[in-house]
């Protein structure tokens, strides 16, 4: 009594195009869990064509699973391949990159709180968590036809 449904899902990577979000440029990601009584989410982030995807702080740690491709984060020397796990501690200031010989990068990403937008001298501009996350997913869901009610089986 009292406990919320638990969650499955089949064909994590998906194969209905639709289900990637577009978040920016060459840039997309695929919720898997959003949690609004802990505030989290637990996504698929899908990159292609290299680059540098903005610099953020986190508040809170975050959890990665490298699936496909390689990155890194301007900020560190060392390299997230293929089959790697990374945890970046809360206070964590970074910026991703994804290298030029990359075709696809595909990374399981487990974000606590929020992603905090910064500019290069580090103040705020912006933000994410995981109610502007439903918000981008209700929107493009509703526009590709899945409809935004789509996104309600990820959340918890
Ligand atoms: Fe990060």
């Amino acid at each position: 009594m009292g406990i919320i449904p638990d969650l499955l899902v089949a064909n994590a990577i998906p194969q209905d195009e639709r289900i990637w979000v577009p978040q920016a440029p060459n840039v997309w990601f695929r919720p898997l869990c959003l949690n609004i009584t802990h505030g989290y989410w637990v996504n698929l982030l899908r990159v292609r064509k290299s680059g540098i995807l903005s610099r953020h702080r986190h508040p809170c740690p975050v959890h990665a699973l490298v699936l496909k491709g390689r990155w890194y984060y301007l900020e560190h020397d060392w390299v997230a391949e293929e089959g790697s796990y990374a945890f970046e501690p809360p206070g964590e200031t970074h910026t991703l990159y994804v290298p030029d010989d990359v075709e696809e990068m595909i990374t399981l990403f487990n974000t606590n709180g929020a992603m905090i937008y910064v500019d290069p001298d580090g103040n705020a501009v912006g933000y994410d968590d995981v109610f502007t996350k439903i918000e981008m997913c209700r929107k493009h869901y509703e526009a590709v036809g899945l409809g935004a009610n789509y996104i309600d089986q990820f959340v918890r």
